[in-house]
């Protein structure tokens, strides 16, 4: 079983050949793919293609670098999007202090406004969290979420601890086959295999031997392949176990969906 945790079908990379890349996806042997949403349009789009396609999941939420466009019915409408029963998380949000899109106060209100919403909606969340460890860390700690994942996890392995012990899972993206990730490689080493999911983070993040190219679903075997190389498991198993650990976060029932 091989899961793409975390893909951005939705996103106008994919207009004109998302189905050949579903199909693709197929092809390479992945059987579910959740796609994100990062803000209300695509959140919308999102839930869309999870109804169009059974293999399909869908999360809806609004991404930091998108907090701005929060207007005041944008909150009641993803409420309402959260009904359909294919929306299985609340994400990606969090906090981007790297690129500082939307002004870091914002950021961290809206952050928190949202992380309030996910736990109304009993949803799991899907954490962003790029150049701010310790801010996100305390954030998703005082929301008392206990259910979620940090996606491309991009801190070391003391940051991984700490994530572990809120029981949120750690999500692997193809960063991983990097030559110089050596910080993610370690922490892939050393965090048990029952708290790593799989991603893509397609159209982003291609890995090896496709960098350069836009990255899509299919490619997640590679990431599953050097995450087993590391493990010095086979990468089946890898891929069976991190897909389980997706199944049980995303409370998604494999058998009567497929
Ligand atoms: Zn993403």
């Amino acid at each position: 079983m091989l899961i793409d945790s975390h893909a951005h079908l939705e996103m106008k990379e994919f207009e004109h050949d998302r189905r050949e890349v579903i199909e693709r996806a197929k092809l390479a042997g992945v059987d579910f793919i959740v796609t994100v949403g990062t803000n209300l349009a695509l959140s919308r789009k999102a839930v869309s293609l999870a109804t169009q396609y059974e293999n399909i999941y869908a999360t809806i939420g609004i991404h930091p670098h998108d907090v701005g466009k929060i207007g005041y019915k944008t909150y009641d409408d993803l409420k309402e999007l959260a009904r359909n029963k294919k929306v299985v998380a609340y994400g990606e949000i969090g906090l981007d202090f790297f690129r500082n899109i939307a002004p870091q106060a914002l950021q961290k209100e809206k952050f928190g406004e949202q992380l309030q919403l996910a736990q109304e909606l009993k949803l799991p969340v899907i954490i962003h969290d790029r150049d701010a460890h310790e801010q996100s860390l305390q954030m998703v700690k005082d929301s008392g979420i206990r259910q979620g994942v940090f996606h491309c996890f991009s801190g070391d392995y003391a940051m991984a601890r700490k994530c572990l012990d809120l029981g949120f899972y750690l999500s692997v993206p193809g960063v991983v086959t990097f030559g110089k990730a050596q910080t993610l490689q370690n922490v892939v080493k050393n965090v048990p295999l029952s708290s790593l999911l799989l991603e893509t983070d397609c159209p982003y993040l291609t890995p090896d031997p496709y960098r350069g190219k836009r990255n899509e679903p299919a490619y997640i075997v590679h990431t599953a392949q050097k995450v087993a190389e590391i493990k010095g498991l086979p990468w089946e198993e890898v891929a069976t176990i991190a897909a389980q650990n997706t199944l049980d976060l995303f409370r998604i029932e494999a058998s009567s969906d497929k």
